[in-house]
């Protein structure tokens, strides 16, 4: 599958905010957003005026790279919340949410979405006791997620759990830190992801 392979950081420069894709690192002082905020490129510092279209344009664009979402498969998701009853953005952000990639750093098996989507892609993660290794799956309420007994003792899957105190778990899911193992246990709300983004934006953007 087609992915993003350019610096992360230069996406946070991009969208003027960061967009912690990196774990661990954006909470320290390399962050290179903190030392150079504005965009990247030769004009970069120089823009200002930004029109309608440029900010529903950019919150969308935000909202993939948190989610690591490509257009075509971001394009899908929009067509499905829109053909569900409810409020389409929110449904947009719910979906993204359940992606077994996001719900796996979510429980703190990893500390960014690229680490987990990297653990679920290489048959690390168990979904209700069977290997599933498709990031986009979309995890079900009452599914358990974990971490195969013999991927446990990854480095990064150890470091990243003993952090998850200090990240704060999500109120929608339960872990069991000692056995590598959460569930979900409702959808989450809109005031339960803690995205600054403006989904009515990008609702506005692709109803054009
Ligand atoms: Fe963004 Fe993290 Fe890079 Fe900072 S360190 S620019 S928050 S990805």
């Amino acid at each position: 599958m087609a992915r993003y392979r350019d610096s992360l950081c230069r996406l946070c420069r991009r969208e003027g905010e960061k967009l912690f894709l990196k774990g661990d690192r954006c909470f320290t002082d390399k962050c290179a957003f903190e030392r150079r905020k504005y965009a990247p490129g030769q004009h970069g510092s120089g823009r200002s005026k930004i029109s309608d279209y440029g900010l529903q344009l950019r919150e969308k664009q935000k909202v993939k790279r948190i989610y690591g979402v490509l257009e075509r498969q971001f394009r899908k998701y929009f067509a499905e919340a829109q053909k569900r009853k409810g409020v389409t953005g929110e449904l947009l952000l719910q979906f993204l949410e359940m992606r077994l990639d996001n719900i796996v750093y979510r429980l703190g098996f990893a500390s960014n979405r690229r680490q987990a989507r990297q653990l679920v892609n290489h048959g690390h993660i168990l979904v209700n006791g069977r290997k599933v290794n498709i990031p986009s799956y979309r995890v079900r309420v009452g599914e358990q997620i974990e971490v195969r007994e013999a991927s446990r003792s990854i480095p990064f899957v150890q470091e990243s759990i003993a952090k998850i105190e200090n990240r704060g778990l999500a109120e929608w899911l339960e872990l069991d830190p000692d056995n590598f193992r959460g569930k979900v246990v409702s959808m989450p709300s809109r005031e339960q992801i803690p995205l600054t983004v403006k989904e009515n934006l990008i609702v506005e953007l692709y109803s054009k």
